[in-house]
């Protein structure tokens, strides 16, 4: 089970926190929580308010809750408008030194009521929910998510001239790739690679498997790592599902391995490509839930740029052994314990405990009602006739969202509605724009 700590004991841990970060010359620290646009809002304290913060939060609005990714605010049944307040409170656990930003510590923010009751809408405890209902059934899921992006010249023009994947690339961004491989791993991030993509511009960084809440706060601090190193080199960074319009875009695939008392569940079964029979339930689970689960990983008018055919960003609904255009793709590992799913339909304006939580909601329930896991696409998917695409924009996300029981529960009425709100609102804010004018309107937004 996911830990909390009770105020009393988050007052001492923060108490002494706040000594050790003295001794390390930090002044302030960030209290990072993600709106259900996908964007990151912040609070800071100086560290002599600490100690208070972790025990009674700092305050935040509930209208938090609805904003979209202009900062416009929209609003939801049962929401309450310009009134009341919320408390962020820090999660000690994850505190962590900022590299890139000296004198600067972050940690992540679980959102609770005045009267200190977790608060309904708060998306990292989602997830932490979502995680518990696992653990009670024996289960354990280790996540990690990809992070691409699009580093550019402060002119906004990608900052690489070098082919995709090209050392010439390596070559003009060396200082740059340093740091960033430097400061993710003082931060205590244990990096699995870093390479240029395709796209101009674009790279890649990976990370190790952890608990899914983890996994989620780790390519937040991935994120705001990245760009911090970039504005020290003058450089700006852009994790938007499309940078370019017409070209590769920025995915966030989000790997999954299922594991019963230590045991990989996705090699050595008698299944398909060595799937354990859970395994294969979990995934047909998350199948049988895709086009509502976009709205929750994909959950951008501009995801939908992305998301196409031959852009290796998985837009169809079917799964395969190393299949890149398959929604998902099962990947057998150097060893038994590496293999995993990756899904590659999610992209970084999702709220990563909004995704994470939906995915795992959708997993158990595959897991409850024992999903066949449906054949296996084994070639591109658009050479067949039967293929099926998903969704192709935000509103038909949307459409299959709202009839999403399971989502719906999953998520409790306040956070259902208020994700709901956002998504249609989004849907609407950009209903007479044309693709070119997403793209540009989002570009420097995540
Ligand atoms: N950039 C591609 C996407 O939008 C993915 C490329 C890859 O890593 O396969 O998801
Ligand atoms: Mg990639």
């Amino acid at each position: 089970m996911t830990t909390t700590y009770p105020r009393a004991e988050r007052a001492a841990r923060a108490r002494l926190a706040a000594a050790e970060l003295a001794a390390d010359g930090i002044d302030g620290v960030v209290f990072g929580w993600v709106d259900n646009a996908g964007l990151t809002r912040v609070k800071s304290v100086p560290l002599a308010q600490l100690e208070h913060a972790a025990e009674y939060g700092v305050g935040a609005a509930p209208c938090f809750d609805v904003f979209l990714v202009d900062d416009s605010i929209t609003s939801a049944p049962g929401g309450t408008g310009p009134v009341g307040d919320l408390r962020l409170v820090p999660d000690l656990d994850r505190l962590t030194r900022l590299a890139a930003q000296p004198g600067w510590a972050w940690a992540p923010a679980d959102r609770y009521t005045q009267a200190g009751t977790p608060h309904p809408g708060c998306q990292r405890r989602f997830a932490r929910r979502a995680t518990d209902a696992l653990a009670r059934r024996g289960l354990t899921v280790r996540a990690g998510i990809e992070v691409e992006w699009v580093v550019a010249r402060a002119d906004g023009t990608p900052a690489t001239t070098g082919p995709a994947y090209g050392m010439t690339r390596f070559v003009e961004h060396s200082d740059y790739l340093r740091e960033v491989l430097r400061a993710l791993t003082a931060q205590g991030l244990a990096v699995l690679q870093l390479h240029p993509e395709y796209a101009a511009g674009q790279f890649e960084v990976s990370v190790a498997p952890e608990g899914p809440v983890e996994a989620a706060d780790t390519a937040l601090l991935v994120r705001h790592t990245i760009r911090a190193v970039s504005a020290r080199h003058g450089l700006r960074v852009s994790y938007a599902p499309v940078f370019t319009e017409g070209s590769v875009g920025n995915g966030g695939h989000l790997h999954l391995s299922l594991w019963r008392d230590g045991l990989g569940l996705a090699a050595g079964g008698p299944g398909r490509h060595g799937l354990h029979p859970e395994a294969e339930h979990f995934l047909a689970g998350l199948l049988a839930e895709l086009p509502a689960l976009l709205a929750l990983g994909a959950p951008s008018v501009a995801s939908y740029l992305r998301l196409v055919p031959s852009h290796w960003a998985g837009s169809y609904r079917c799964w395969g052994l190393e299949n890149r255009e398959a929604a998902l793709r099962l990947i057998t590992g150097s060893a038994a314990g590496q293999a995993n799913a990756e899904l590659k339909c999610f992209d970084a304006t999702a709220n990563p405990y909004l995704a994470l939580g939906g995915v795992l909601a959708a997993g158990l329930a595959g897991l409850d009602a024992a999903h066949p896991l449906p054949p296996e696409t084994t070639t591109d998917p658009a050479d067949l006739d039967t293929a099926e695409r998903l969704p192709s924009s935000l509103a038909e996300a949307v459409d299959a969202f709202e009839k999403s029981t399971l989502l719906r529960e999953a998520l409790g009425p306040e956070l259902y509605e208020a994700v709901l709100a956002v998504r249609r609102a989004e849907a609407e804010l950009f209903a007479m724009h044309t693709d070119a004018e997403v793209v540009e309107a989002v570009r420097w937004r995540y």
